[in-house]
């Protein structure tokens, strides 16, 4: 591979791409990084990291209410969305050097400039040049706000980071994480929030149970959500505020409005056409099991390619391609039952089938669920409810699925996500001992079946 300036060149330095370039160079390559805007990426800078914290804050109002029915009496309680914000960017700071730190020691050159493909082994870094034997495209994602008129009056998730005040009034347009993620967070700070989303349920995809339920917990909380909704268009009244118009009739105003419908891949100004890579009828890059495009030494992993979008898959097909590349172990990466989160208040977590999407795959399916008001709210006095389900494929008593509205969601299915991987049945779960006094006791504990005969 001498005469190439790099072994493998990366070009952008999000969860993926830093994981592929790290671990190549342990695997002794000679690897160089282009980032032209901050390391780590949507998650470390503008996502899942900056997201988290703003739960966290938005969660503490229930926690100082919830005090009361526990003897506790606080008063004077204010809550700074500055200060918030200044701690959250002294954290993303101090992450972003951690990104630096792992990549230098592990023997990255970092170019901080944009990348783009001259041919298929040459990138202009900035002002550079470069050759590569192999190239890998992580270059993400970013928000997609569709083309209604004044929607440049909106705001996405981007920006909605650094809001130098919250708005008194907010409306959310979309259904999806983020969309129901940043409703909650809204609705926690202080704000009136009103989600509307263009279909018949919000978090199209995931289980209607939980869909359903979380709607019913969100409305709880003072959530407007308005359904079969779509933006038609945004427009500034005279007093500031912004009146958002309905596709189907009717509108509703806000002091601010974010988009959260959907996020594109970064494909544009990067050469690819002239590399002879191929794109989705979306713009992703399209890859194969081993994250490999069409061009055989350029290969594309996370948000950029049409598969999940989530980090921990992003640094696993990451891993994967470092792996094959230059660790001698042809590896694909596994999209198969991969847990996930959404941390809507309250939180859910999922792994495996849907109830639908195992009626589809099975000839009958078992549905175990139940619903209950966590210990907690017993002194809280909180109006919140608990939601788990276990899907199990009948004939095999293989738990496909596991789902869970509620407290702790994220922390619970992570676990359980082990036990659908490894393929565990019913009887597995049934002989495990519960510990108690715990929600996810119920997991261990569920009795009561419904047999639904599917297509498969
Ligand atoms: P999603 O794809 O999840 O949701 C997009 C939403 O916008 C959908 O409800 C969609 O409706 C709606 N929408 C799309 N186009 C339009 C339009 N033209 N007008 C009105 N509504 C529209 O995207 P997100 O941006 O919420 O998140 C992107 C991805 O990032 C997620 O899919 C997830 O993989 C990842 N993510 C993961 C998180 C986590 O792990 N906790 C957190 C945040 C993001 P419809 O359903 O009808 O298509």
């Amino acid at each position: 591979m001498q005469g190439y300036d790099y072994d493998l060149f990366v070009i952008g330095g999000g969860s993926g791409g830093v994981r592929a370039a790290r671990m190549s160079a342990g695997f002794g390559a000679r690897v160089g990084l282009a980032e032209r805007d901050r390391l780590g990426g949507t998650c470390v800078i503008r996502g899942c990291v900056p997201k988290k914290l703003l739960v966290y804050a938005a969660h503490v109002r229930e926690e100082l209410e919830d005090a009361a029915g526990y003897g506790w009496s606080i008063d004077g309680a204010r809550f700074s969305w500055p200060q918030l914000i200044a701690n959250k960017d002294r954290e993303i700071v101090r992450l972003e050097g951690v990104y630096r730190n792992l990549l230098e020691k592990a023997g990255v050159t970092i170019h901080a400039a944009h990348a783009r493909l001259l041919d298929p082994h040459t990138m202009e870094v900035g002002a550079q040049r470069f050759t590569a034997q192999h190239i890998l495209i992580a270059t993400g994602g970013r928000p997609f706000v569709p083309a209604i008129p004044g929607h440049e009056l909106g705001f996405t998730s981007n920006e909605a980071f650094h809001l130098p005040e919250l708005p008194r009034r907010i409306a959310i347009l979309g259904g999806g994480y983020i969309a129901v993620e940043f409703a909650g967070i809204f609705n926690g700070l202080g704000c009136e929030v009103t989600l509307a989303y263009r279909g018949p349920e919000f978090l199209r995809g995931f289980d209607d149970d939980v869909r359903h339920f979380l709607h019913a917990e969100m409305e709880k909380k003072g959530i407007r959500i308005l359904l079969n909704a779509p933006p038609a268009a945004l427009t500034k009244r005279g007093d500031g505020a912004i009146e958002v118009a309905l596709d189907r009739g009717g509108s509703l105003t806000a002091d601010g409005v974010m988009f959260a419908t959907g996020r594109v891949p970064n494909t544009e100004r990067l050469g690819l056409e002239a590399a002879g890579v191929q794109l989705t009828r979306d713009g992703a890059v399209y890859v194969d099991g081993y994250s490999r495009t069409n061009v055989p030494h350029i290969h594309a992993v996370g948000d950029v390619t049409h598969r999940l979008q989530l980090t921990p898959v992003a640094i696993r097909e990451g891993a994967a391609v470092a792996q094959t590349l230059f660790g001698g172990r042809p590896t694909e990466a596994d999209h198969a039952d991969v847990p996930t989160a959404v941390f809507s208040q309250p939180p859910i977590g999922t792994v495996g089938l849907t109830e639908a999407q195992a009626l589809a795959t099975y000839r009958a399916i078992d549905v175990y669920k139940t619903d209950f008001r966590p210990m907690k709210h017993t002194l809280s006095g909180r109006d919140e409810r608990t939601l788990m389900k276990l899907v199990v494929d009948t004939a095999s008593q293989r738990v496909v699925g596991a789902h869970m509205v509620g407290t702790d969601a994220p922390e619970i299915i992570q676990a359980i996500g082990i036990a659908v991987k490894a393929k565990l049945t019913k009887a597995d779960f049934d002989a495990t001992v519960g510990i108690h006094p715990t929600a996810a006791e119920e997991f261990v504990t569920l009795r009561e079946k419904v047999t639904r005969r599917g297509e498969g």
